[in-house]
């Protein structure tokens, strides 16, 4: 494949929230020496860079200065119980593929949308399992050393939806490749609510079930364009948890982890009344609170603004702050 540059390529077909975005300039990188040419382009002609996987989770404004770089390295090598897969893998399919072949560990990340290359970025989490839990290291090509080097799981500093490419590596680092370890012994995680009743003999089995369950819940972006949860769930100290529940003795419990106690924002959500409220095409969406859709021609500053109300009405109501999951990139 070779690596060229097309300028002003419409993009709004290809963002799972449908939000109309141009590209300035696009390119795909197939290999890390494109990636390296990508760095160039941008270099000679004094541009920014956006990295994009599938655009599943990104809101992105009507035009995209300078170039966007669309990852699209492939492969699937195994070395003994670790998997090395090229960051452009669509990642559900990687999921069935590795459970089809009996391998356990992302059966409970089965149907998030989105590129094996994203889901470091935020820590993609479902179900009671996160991917740091299966990560060993992650591939990247540094933009600022202009090289290619490892990161350790360690040096990932994963926390809830969150990793060092969210913070100190913002805009430095372009995945290429991510290496899981898995198992071939089968220990379904079942903590979550929902999978408390599985039944369920393989990590097929599990992922099947888990797909389905997201079926039934979350909007379906191919009929009501989103990009999954627009607000992560607020995390409490004990303490303030405590107090949280007293006031409130009617929220979902919350889920204890090692950051804190979880609670359900799209609870808050709801009892602030915002089902469906829009802004132009932008609404919360009636089926899931979390979810913010685009119900035909909603724009990035529609999205913005929506989300801007419900963050102040959820900290009107409760004292809590709202924060914003998907990656909102600048006008
Ligand atoms: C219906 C729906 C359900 C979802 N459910 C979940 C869920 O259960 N759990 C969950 O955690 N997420 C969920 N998401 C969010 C989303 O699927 C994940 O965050 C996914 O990992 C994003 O992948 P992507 O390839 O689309 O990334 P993009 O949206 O293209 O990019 C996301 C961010 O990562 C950066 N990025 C992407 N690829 C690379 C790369 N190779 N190198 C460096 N930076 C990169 C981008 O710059 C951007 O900041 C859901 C989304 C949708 C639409």
């Amino acid at each position: 494949m070779k690596f060229s540059v097309e300028d002003n390529v419409n993009l709004s077909m290809s963002n799972t929230l449908r939000l109309p975005a141009r590209a300035e300039y696009y390119c795909e990188a197939y290999s890390t020496e494109h990636v390296a040419e990508a760095l160039t382009f941008v270099e000679r002609q004094g541009l920014p860079l956006l990295v994009l996987g599938d655009a599943s989770n990104v809101v992105l404004p009507p035009v995209l200065k300078g170039l966007t770089l669309r990852v699209r390295m492939e492969g699937i090598e195994q070395h003994g119980d670790v998997i090395k897969v090229g960051a452009g893998v669509n990642w559900h399919n990687l999921v069935m593929l590795l459970c089809e072949d009996e391998w356990s560990g992302l059966e409970n990340l089965s149907g998030i949308p989105g590129s094996v290359g994203a889901a470091p970025i935020q820590n993609i989490g479902a179900y009671g399992v996160q991917i740091e839990d299966c990560i060993v290291s992650v591939s990247v090509f540094d933009r600022k050393d202009g090289c290619a080097c490892v990161i350790s799981r360690e040096d990932c500093r994963f926390g809830y939806r969150d990793s060092i490419f969210k913070g100190e590596y913002r805009d430095r680092m372009v995945v290429t490749n991510v290496s899981l370890h898995l198992s071939k012994q089968f220990t379904p995680v079942t903590s979550y609510r929902d999978l408390q009743a599985a039944n369920v003999q393989t990590p097929l089995e599990m992922a099947r079930l888990v797909k389905s369950i997201r079926s039934r819940k979350l909007p379906d972006p191919a009929n009501a364009p989103n990009v999954g949860s627009f607000f992560k769930n607020p995390i409490l100290d004990e303490s303030a948890y405590v107090d949280f529940r007293s006031a409130h003795p009617t929220a979902p419990d919350g889920v204890r982890t090692d950051e804190g106690v979880k609670i359900h924002a799209a609870w808050l959500i709801e009892r602030c009344g915002l089902k469906s409220m829009r802004v132009g095409d932008a609404m919360v969406s009636e089926q899931h609170a979390l979810v913010i859709v685009n119900t035909g021609a909603a724009t990035q500053s529609d999205v913005d603004e929506l989300a801007t109300r419900v963050r102040e009405a959820v900290s009107d109501r409760f004292n809590l702050s709202l924060t914003i999951e998907p990656t909102v990139l600048p006008l």
